[in-house]
This record gives structure tokens, C-alpha cells and sequence, in this order.
């Protein structure tokens, strides 16, 4: 954990000419200004300098971390499992998605209303009471989504069977050829099932695609190798049960099975705000099983399980590993492709304050590299002999104010911390008040008054008192995610920053 000078400052409620004095005299470098990160220790260090007796808190480590898989799963339960569709740029991907969605809504008894929630569940037909190959596959249908790249870059595999859609009058092309040698590269445990699609095409010519594939090094089961591959027609839905057949026999071989008992661990997939719901988020499980009124965290979103629905919008109250379910409760809205852990309430509280802190304080660091950044630049166009002008203006920084709005109080300490102090020493923010509730008449009279900008963190802003604001001048800007704010704030500084230097 870290802290500003300035904020350092304001805790021990001392000058901050006298701190930065104190600070030069035991050693730190001249440089140092009020937008100085100091390390915990050196914070401590500083403080006990001013007589104080400060405790670091180790608290500050605390999160909620993944649980790890176990080495052996032979006697967990089996789940369904977790399909992913790629393939070239109109190659069919979308209408085999759109066509395996309604019939499994069409099987399904909840009305037969499709929605895109990131993933959807086909059941499998042939399912005996003693098969032990899965009874349903859950499809993800969001490829080349924010998701997909941020489970990527964090190494999250989470798709068991990637199926390669190859369309039989084109045959491989770029995209193709990428995700060949993304399945090359993949030293995780994915399978592979072709799909040879639009076959009801008279120009289609299956035999000279699977030649092509061979000679990508795809060994298919037709020229002795172990991969299979279907022909399919997503627009006729002809094959379609053959290649739900095939993913089945794979998955049973697979042999995939998930813990239940012990701690919850899933990613979001996809994530909005809907009306009467408020946050909402898809969440694909990968371990556990997730309850109503479980304590739930995401990145820095807390929650509390209040409905879950499967993907044909039917409320579940557990959901299993290997099933894609949407959960509102969310306190604030979790972004996709992030984890999903549970844990007790108390436990979440402290991990999200922590993570918040962490946030802020990288958050500033980048702040600090680059106003040093600009500081150095400045200096090699003095050295340079131009004619620079002296940024720091005689009476101090200008202000951005701000007055705080949240929704409940610890969200307002939260954004009091990420917002306070972002600047440099041309210019900077001063928060001059913080309140909890929507944003009222007198929060934009003061406003005015002040001449301050209103940030509010989920929190609305009735129509009359946007207009309000418009008719003011008032600034207003709202939002669920801290960070946005941040940037918000962030951008209107550097809108005040000199044009020139
Ligand atoms: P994506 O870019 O891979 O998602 O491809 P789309 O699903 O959007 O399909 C691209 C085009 O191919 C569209 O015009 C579809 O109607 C058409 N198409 C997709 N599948 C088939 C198929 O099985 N047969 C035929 N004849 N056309 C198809």
C-alpha cells in the first residue's frame, strides 16, 4: 500500500510545506512534490518524524484468491462441457450459434425466448440414464469478445472444445489458418471438432477442405487421425444433431468433471444493467456451486446472490460447474472476463476496499510517471535553450472541484480516495463535499455556488435535475465504475492544464 505526500499530509493534518521540508531534510530527493508516492514504510517512517505511532496494516494484503483446482477430480462430479465457436469471417459462425440457440430454447420450456447472454445450453438427445457423457453442452457465444481477450491474456482457459467452422465453399482462409495455429500453440487440454459447414451449398466441396486441413497437419478421423469432422448446414440445421453427437462423445472421453463442494470460482461473460434488475452479470461456473445469498466478489464489484436465471431466463437456485447463469445482486456493475469468488460478507468487504486501494494507488502511480514524464521533457526543452514557460503559477494549483455523490457510504470513502488529489501542480482536484443518495437541487446549488463539478457514483440523476445542472452550468457526470470516473476527473484536469508547455 502506498500514499501521497499530499494525502500523508492531510491524515497527520500537518502543512504540507512542513512535510515536504521534513521529508527533504531526512534524505528524499528534491523533486519530491505534494504528488509523491511514498511506500508504506516510508510513510511510517515520515509520520513517526512527526511524532505519531503509525501501524502498517497488513490487512491491506488481504484478498480472495481462486481456489486451486485439485490433482485428482476421478470422484467429483462430471459437467457439462464448455464449447467454443471460431472460424473464418462469414463462415457461418453466427447462424450455427443462432440455430443450436433455438433448438435448445424450442426443447427448453420457458416460453422460447432466445437471449444473448454469452452462452446457451443444448441439451444432449441421446442422454441413457447409465450414459456417462454429459446431458447438456453449454455453448459460449461471445468469441472475439472483451471477455475472451482478458480470460486469454490472464491464461484462463475456459473452453474444453474449440469447434473450427470451416465454410465448404471456401475452405481455409486467414482466420482459419489462425485458429490452427492457435490450437497448435494451445499446451492446454483443447479439443478440436471441425465443422464443415454450409454443405447444403451446390458449390460446396467438403472433400477438397478436408484435404486442406490435412495438409494444415488437422489429422482427421476420415484419413486415420483423431479428429472429427461434420458436415453441418447451420442455415437448414441439417448435421446440427450430429455435431451436438460428436462433442458428446468427445466431452465423454474427456472425461470433464468439477468439484462442488468448497469455494465458488467462475468468470463473467458478459455483464449490463437492466431495468428493475440493476447490475447484472452472465457468470460461466467453474468450480462450486453458486447459491441464493451467496456473498459474491468480482474485480472490485461486491454482491449478494439475489436471482439467477439459466439461459432460457429460467430462475435456478444452484448453479453448477460448467453452467453459464445470470445473477443479479451485484452492488456495482463486474466487468467481463473477470473471476468470481465467494466468501463471507465480512471477508469480501475488506477484499474489496483492498483492491480498491490497490487500484487507486497504481491508478496514481501512473498519474505520477507521467506528470515526471512531462516534468523531465520540460527540463530537456529548458536545457535545449527554448523559451519555455515557467508552469507553476504564483498562487498554487487551480482547483477542480468536486462535490461526491454515492450511493451508500463506503462507495463514497472509495471514490473520495480515487478522486482526491489526481492532478499535478498545475492544476488538481479538492473535493469539497461528499453526500450518500441521488443527486439533489441543492448538491447542484451548492455546485454552482462553488463552482464545482458533481461526480456521482451509482447514483441517479433525475431528468429535471440534469436539466437543472445544463441550465447551472454545472458539470455532472455519474457512473458505476470507479475507474471511468477516475478518468472522467483525470480529463477535465488536463483540460485546465496550459495549452503551451
Ligand atoms: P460469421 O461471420 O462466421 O458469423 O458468418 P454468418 O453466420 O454471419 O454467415 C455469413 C453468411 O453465410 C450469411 O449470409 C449466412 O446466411 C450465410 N450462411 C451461414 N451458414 C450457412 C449455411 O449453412 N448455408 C448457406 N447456404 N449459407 C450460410
Amino acid at each position: 500500500s502506498t500514499v501521497t505526500v499530499a494525502m500523508l499530509a492531510r491524515v497527520m493534518n500537518v502543512k504540507l510545506a512542513q512535510l515536504l521540508t521534513r521529508m527533504r531534510r531526512v534524505g528524499l530527493e528534491s523533486e519530491a512534490n505534494y504528488d509523491y508516492i511514498l511506500s508504506a514504510d516510508y510513510a511510517a517512517l515520515l509520520a513517526e518524524e512527526f511524532g505519531f505511532n503509525p501501524v502498517v496494516d497488513d490487512e491491506a494484503a488481504f484478498d480472495i484468491y481462486p481456489p486451486k483446482p485439485l490433482d485428482d477430480l476421478s470422484t467429483s462430479p462430471s459437467r457439462p462441457p464448455i464449447v467454443t465457436i471460431m472460424g473464418h469471417v462469414d463462415h457461418g459462425k453466427t447462424t450455427l450459434l443462432d440455430t443450436l440457440r433455438s433448438a435448445s430454447v424450442a426443447k427448453g420450456e420457458a416460453g422460447g425466448i432466445t437471449q444473448h447472454i454469452g452462452a446457451f445450453s443444448v441439451p444432449v438427445a441421446s442422454q441413457t440414464a447409465d450414459s456417462t457423457g454429459p446431458r447438456s453442452i453449454t455453448f459460449l457465444d461471445t468469441p472475439g469478445h472483451a471477455a475472451f481477450s482478458a480470460m486469454r491474456a490472464r491464461g484462463a482457459n475456459v473452453t474444453d472444445i474449440i469447434v473450427l467452422v470451416v465454410a465448404a465453399d471456401d475452405g481455409i482462409m486467414p482466420q482459419t489458418k489462425e485458429v490452427i495455429d492457435l490450437l497448435k500453440r494451445d499446451d492446454s487440454q483443447v479439443d478440436l471438432v471441425v465443422a464443415i459447414n454450409k454443405i447444403d451449398k451446390p458449390s460446396a466441396d467438403p472433400d477438397s477442405v478436408k484435404k486442406a486441413l490435412m495438409a494444415e497437419g488437422i489429422q482427421l478421423e476420415d484419413f486415420g487421425g483423431d479428429i472429427p469432422a461434420v458436415h453441418v448446414s447451420g442455415l437448414t440445421g441439417k448435421g446440427l444433431p450430429e455435431l451436438v453427437e460428436t462433442l458428446s462423445t468427445v466431452a465423454e472421453v474427456r472425461d470433464l468433471r468439477a468439484e462442488q463442494d468448497g469455494p465458488v470460482f467462475g468468470h463473467v461473460l458478459e455483464s449490463n444493467v437492466l431495468k428493475g434488475l440493476g447490475s447484472v452479470a452472465t457468470v460461466l461456473i467453474r468450480q462450486g456451486c453458486l447459491k441464493i445469498g451467496s456473498h459474491i466478489i468480482s474485480g472490485t464489484a461486491p454482491g449478494k446472490v439475489r436471482r439467477m436465471t439459466d439461459p432460457s431466463g429460467k430462475p435456478v437456485q444452484v448453479a453448477l460447474p460448467g453452467m453459464a447463469i445470470t445473477v443479479s445482486g451485484w452492488k456495482t456493475l463486474p466487468k467481463a472476463g473477470d473471476e468470481v469468488l465467494d466468501g463471507s460478507e465480512s471477508d469480501i468487504k475488506k477484499a474489496i476496499a483492498n483492491r480498491l486501494r490497490r487500484g487507486v494507488a497504481e491508478a496514481l502511480q501512473e498519474d505520477v510517471e507521467a506528470i515526471n514524464e512531462a516534468r523531465k521533457q520540460e527540463r530537456d526543452a529548458r536545457a535545449d535553450g527554448e523559451d519555455v514557460v515557467e508552469p507553476v503559477p504564483a498562487s498554487g494549483p487551480k482547483e477542480l472541484r468536486l462535490v461526491i455523490k454515492a450511493d451508500v457510504s463506503g462507495s463514497c470513502e472509495a471514490l473520495e480516495g480515487a478522486l482526491q488529489g489526481i492532478g499535478n501542480h498545475i492544476a488538481i482536484s479538492k473535493i469539497i463535499s461528499t453526500g450518500v443518495g441521488d443527486i439533489t437541487e441543492s448538491d447542484i446549488l451548492m455546485a454552482k455556488a462553488a463552482n464545482a463539478t458533481i461526480v456521482g457514483f451509482s447514483v441517479s440523476a433525475p431528468r429535471a435535475m440534469m436539466s437543472l445542472a445544463a441550465q447551472n452550468e454545472v458539470p455532472l457526470t455519474t457512473g458505476n465504475v470507479i475507474y471511468r470516473l477516475m478518468d472522467d476527473v483525470r480529463s477535465r484536469i488536463i483540460d485546465m492544464l496550459p495549452k503551451t508547455i
